[in-house]
Order: C-alpha cells, then structure tokens, then sequence
C-alpha cells in the first residue's frame, strides 16, 4: 500500500487523502499523513462513509486537525452526499494552483463492441488494445466502473485518431458471463451502445448468425449507428468447412438480407491474424456515415435516375412524380425528396431510391433514410 500510495503522491498533482470518518485516525492514516506532509503537493483531507448526519458530525472532531491538513470535507461515497462540494473544491485548489483540472481527450470516434458470450469479445478487445501502433489507456465512465479504453491509433498517413473502445459488459474484466446473465449482458450492452459512433458485432465464425444476432444488427439500424460485422475465429474454417471469405459473405446474405450494406472482416483474434483491419474499417463506416453530397451531385443522381428508370417515374396515375431531393441530415444521411403526391410512393419506391443511392455512393456500413414531403404544383 505505501509503495503505491509514493507512486500515485509521485504522479499527482493533488491529494485527495480519504480517511473513515466512522474509524477516527487509524495507524496507517498516521502514516500516511507524515509521509504526504513531506510531499509540497497540495492535499485534501476527506473523510468518507459520512453516509448519515451521526456519522457527518464525526467529521467536525478535533481529532483529525492532528493529521495537519486542515478540517476534513465529509463525503459519502456510497450515497454522494458531499461529493458536489468535493468536486467544487478540487475544482477550486487546482485553479489555485495553475492546474486546471486534467482535460479528457479529444475523442475522435466512439466504437462499441457487442457479441453473445464466448464469440471471442475479450480475446479481441486485448488483440486491439495490444496492436504495436497503438497506445491504451483505460477511461472511467464518469463515475461507475466498467471502463471504457482509449486507443490512439497512428495512421498510416501520419494522423493519430483517439478511438473510445466501450466496454460495453465489462468484457475486458469479466471472465465468463454465466448463461443466467446472459440476457442483462445483452441488454445492458443496447444501452451503453447507443453511444457509438460504429457498433462492431462479433460473430463466431463457427457458430453463424443466430436470431439473437440479427436482433443486435437490426438494433444497431434502428438506432442510426454505422454497424460492421467481425467473422471471428476465421482460423476455424478450414476445419469447419466454412469454405471461403466468399461463401460465408453468401451464407450470411441469405440468413440476414437486411444486412446488405454492412461490410463484413474476417479475423482471428486469437492469432490476431487481420484484427489491425478492424478499427481502419470502423473508421471508414464512420465517415460513410458523416458523408454529405453536395446537391449538385444529387441533383446529377436524380437526372440519371430518373433516365435510366424512366417506368418508375412519370406523370401517369399512380406514377410517382419526384422534383427532386435534398440531403436533410448526416449521421446517418437523410435525403429528402419532394414529391407532388406521397400517396403514389409506394415503401418500395423508397427502398428502390436507398438501394440505387447505395449503388451510386456506397455508404457501407452506415444506414441511411430517405424521406418525402409533399409539395402543391
Ligand atoms: P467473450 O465471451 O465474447 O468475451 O469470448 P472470449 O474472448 O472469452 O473467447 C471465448 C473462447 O473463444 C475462448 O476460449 C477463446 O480462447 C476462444 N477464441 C477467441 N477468439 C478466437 C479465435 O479467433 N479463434 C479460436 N479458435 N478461438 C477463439
């Protein structure tokens, strides 16, 4: 503990020395104190476990004036009382001191990795994490456990991109998640998810799709995040008869037809054989899905579209009749077409539109929308 504690007075620039104001000064605490009375770094004196007002009164004995850092702040941990006001005096001592508090950094690009226990989460969160190109550090959520990881990946032209790993069942923690946990890892997983720019679905390479997997992908549509697809344990197929690259894409095709658009990576993350692939694509999806197209470039879509498809357009009954589209939002794109009728839109006019715009621009990985509004004329 002592060894630890020089270590972290060595890196800090303050001190937050917790006490428990239920225990009064203990022997170690004395100890403490005197070796942090040597060190010129700034300390503050917190008595935890103040959780109720017997317990908060503790903290005003005079006792503690004789570890010589001033009254305690009392706080509870467990409950958060006090926490605000610690905050705002640390806040306060490193303005004081010229620190500012530590800013977090720039995080370019948020990732969540989800997958059904035993598809090989943590194997390959340690197969990024441990890439020669780059450097982890691990980030608490702002105040609960499981951590997220930072890994600054550098580029081959040059750039460094800070890509947030969300941990998103504490993966790299666990483990084995036990089968009675199975659905709340799943669940909790669709919430930290949300917050990703890309969500990479781990699928076992051995095992398939299974439905619980097309529930995930499907999730990650609905809620507009990019979605890539990691085929792992690729090491297998040989010895599964899994057949090729290829075959797999085909199989995965025909169980999920929905999932067209999403860009698949075949990888082992045991032999972390093409696993350095996987961030590069996620980040490819991620700029899929902030493109914006000049409207000069949709209105020469529309042109063409509507020359080579003339049978789906026209001015007929029941024809729809398009003026033209915009793009209406990023992440993910939005095209909006305007329309003289939406009554003559049928959904698979829309989705014949998504598919040809898909076949124009690719934006793989990323879902997109089109929309349409009604104009008189
Ligand atoms: P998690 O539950 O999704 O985090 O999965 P783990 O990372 O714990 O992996 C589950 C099992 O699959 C472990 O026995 C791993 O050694 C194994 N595994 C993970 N990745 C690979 C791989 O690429 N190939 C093979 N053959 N096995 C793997």
């Amino acid at each position: 503990m002592r060894r630890q504690a020089e270590l972290a007075i060595k890196k800090a620039d303050l001190i937050l020395f917790i006490v428990d104001v239920t225990q009064g000064i203990m022997p170690q605490d004395r100890a403490l104190a005197a070796a942090l009375r040597k060190t010129k770094k700034p300390v503050l004196l917190t008595a935890n476990k103040a959780d109720n007002p017997r317990a908060r009164r503790l903290a005003d004995e005079q006792e503690w004036l004789k570890l010589s850092f001033g009254p305690p702040m009392a706080i509870s941990a467990a409950n958060g009382t006090g926490v605000g006001d610690l905050l705002d005096e640390l806040e306060k001592q490193s303005a004081a001191t010229g620190l500012g508090l530590v800013p977090l950094p720039k995080i370019d690009l948020h990732v969540a990795i989800i997958g059904r226990p035993n598809v090989g989460k943590s194997t390959l969160l340690n197969a990024l994490a441990g890439e020669d190109r780059s450097i982890v550090s691990e980030v608490p959520h702002t105040t609960k456990e499981p951590q997220d990881t930072l890994v600054t990946l550098h580029r081959e032209d040059g750039t460094d991109m800070n890509i947030l790993l969300i941990d998103t069942v504490g993966i790299r923690k666990r483990a084995h998640v036990e089968t009675g946990l199975e659905s709340m890892g799943v669940r909790m997983s669709l919430g930290e998810a949300a917050r990703a720019d890309v969500i990479i679905l781990i699928i076992d390479a051995a095992e398939g799709m299974n439905q619980q997997e097309k529930r995930l992908a499907g999730f990650a549509a609905e809620k507009k995040r990019g979605l890539l697809i990691v085929v792992n344990k690729w090491d297998l197929a040989a010895e599964k008869k899994l057949g090729t690259a290829e075959d797999f894409s085909k199989y995965l095709s025909g169980q999920a037809p929905f999932l067209e658009w999403v860009p698949l990576v075949f990888v082992s993350a045991a032999n972390r054989s093409h696993t350095n692939k996987i961030l590069e694509k996620a980040i490819e999806v991620a700029t899929q899905r902030q493109r914006v197209l000049t409207q000069e470039v949709i209105d020469a879509f529309m042109e063409k579209l509507k020359k080579t498809h003339h049978a789906s357009f026209g001015r007929g009954e029941n024809r729809p009749h398009v003026y033209g589209m915009t793009q209406a939002g990023s992440e993910p794109p939005i095209f909006m077409m305007v329309v003289k009728d939406k009554e003559t839109l049928h959904p698979n006019f829309m989705r014949f539109v998504e598919n040809r715009l898909r076949d124009e621009f690719g934006f793989e990985g990323t879902p997109i929308r089109v929309l349409a509004r009604e104009i008189d004329g």
